[in-house]
């Protein structure tokens, strides 16, 4: 049986960036996903409109990613493998309410990335660490079991395959097996929800401005693409069933109305994806030589903007507290999981906390809470001292 230093299972955004940052450790590991190898995404295209509907746009798969994450990106080395012409960055958010006048605008910096572009652009720095020898990866292969001991963990991969390591990480995702193998209980409840995405064209430029209308059914987010006349859409809704039986015009025109002429006209909607919505949350992050990250610890409602955010940071805390132990020292591993959970868990729960509280304020709208949050953002957006700590929050330094 091959023994590593570490295995991550799941190879999504978080899972990459965990190999690459253990890599750069001097660590060498083992990565596998049950999904297909990265494809390279469509070069970036010409977007054109027939009928209210947009074609060719980019993906409506994108993250606003703060300073932090992007900092952390650089390192990993990821700029060499994504064009520029496919990064947006965003200078300030706006956020308001659809069923009244209060609005708040904060400085807030970021990038809008493409979920695609990423995830191809780290794919090449792995490739370049498996051909090195630093790193194995196994696509298209899942988890059968593991063992979890204070000495290692055992594990039997789908393709037959026996792998041991020093720890194991489980990046994949919200449904993660790994958890569930791990014998990791989750706390989560469902919404009604559903998110829908897809871009839009407008006829007026966003202004590298992200914006959010607190809709009567959900929040709809607006996050600016490299084209001055294109967003990306984020509808978190009860009634998103409805809105993709809709012609593109209607929703073009139902769009438009929330976005109450900040963006103009919109000309266009490209095709939607869907997706369910929950929060979660793991009742503990380290097993004892495993430890969850990313959305297998914690998946949050996306009004906030933060999930992959949070993923990055867990990726970041778990490398550091490692640095300053010596895999195979049992002692040693046990410790750095618990600086790692101790730091991790509250700050996780910390965001979710407040993404649930800015859910239910807005969400369902009675008469007199509809009133007490248009007084409450307009006082928001009057105290400087606030609108610094919400930068500071959407930042990823806080
Ligand atoms: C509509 C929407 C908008 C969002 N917008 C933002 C945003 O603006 N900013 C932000 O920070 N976050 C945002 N998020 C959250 C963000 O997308 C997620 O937090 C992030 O993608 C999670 O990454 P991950 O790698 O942990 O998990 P995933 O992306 O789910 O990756 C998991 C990987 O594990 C693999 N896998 C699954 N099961 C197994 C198994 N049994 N064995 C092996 N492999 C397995 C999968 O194939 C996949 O590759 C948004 C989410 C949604 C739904």
């Amino acid at each position: 049986m091959d023994r590593f230093d570490y295995v991550i299972a799941g190879g999504g955004l978080v899972g990459l960036a965990c190999a690459i940052e253990f890599s750069q450790m001097g660590l060498r590991g083992l990565l596998f996903d049950q999904g297909a190898e990265p494809k390279a995404p469509p070069a970036i295209g010409h977007a054109e409109i027939v009928n209210h509907q947009l074609l060719n746009a980019g993906s409506p798969r994108v993250s606003a990613i703060n300073p932090a994450s992007i900092q952390f990106l650089d390192r990993l080395g990821w700029r060499s493998n994504y064009s520029d012409a496919g990064l947006s960055p965003f200078s300030e958010m706006l956020v308001w309410d659809g069923e009244g006048g209060g609005d708040l605008g904060f400085p807030a910096e970021g990038l809008i990335i493409e979920n695609d572009r990423l995830r191809w652009a780290l794919h090449q720095v792995v490739k370049a660490l498996v051909q090195a020898g630093r790193l194995v990866c196994r696509w298209q292969t899942g988890i059968q079991d593991v063992e979890d001991a204070a000495d290692g963990v055992s594990l039997r991969l789908t393709s037959g395959e026996a792998i041991s390591a020093e720890l194991m990480v489980a990046a994949d995702g919200a449904r993660s097996k790994t958890r569930d193998l791990l014998g990791i209980r989750t706390l989560s409840w469902q919404y009604n929800q559903t998110a829908i995405a897809g871009v839009i064209a407008t006829g007026r430029p966003h202004g590298q401005v992200a914006r959010q209308c607190f809709t009567p059914d959900g929040p709809l987010a607006f996050l600016p693409l490299p084209e001055p006349d294109q967003n990306v859409i984020v509808w978190s809704s009860t009634k998103n069933d409805e809105r993709l039986n809709l012609s593109p015009s209607a929703l073009c025109a139902e769009i438009e109305k929330y976005a109450e002429g900040a963006l103009g006209h919109v000309r266009a909607v490209g095709p939607l994806a869907h997706f369910p919505l929950q929060q979660q949350q793991a009742h503990r992050y380290v097993g004892k030589a495993s430890v969850l990250v990313g959305d297998a610890a914690h998946s949050i409602h996306p009004l906030a903007g933060q999930g992959l955010n949070l993923g990055f940071a867990d990726v970041k805390a778990l490398a550091a507290a490692l640095q300053k132990t010596r895999l195979g020292s049992k002692r040693g591993l046990t410790a750095a999981l618990q600086v790692y959970q101790g730091q991790r868990r509250p700050l996780n729960l910390r965001m979710m906390a407040t993404t649930e509280l800015l859910k239910r304020v807005f969400d369902p709208p009675s008469p007199a809470l509809r009133l007490a949050r248009n007084i409450g953002l307009r006082w928001l957006d009057s105290q400087s001292r606030l609108k610094q700590a919400l930068t500071l929050a959407a930042s990823g330094h806080m």
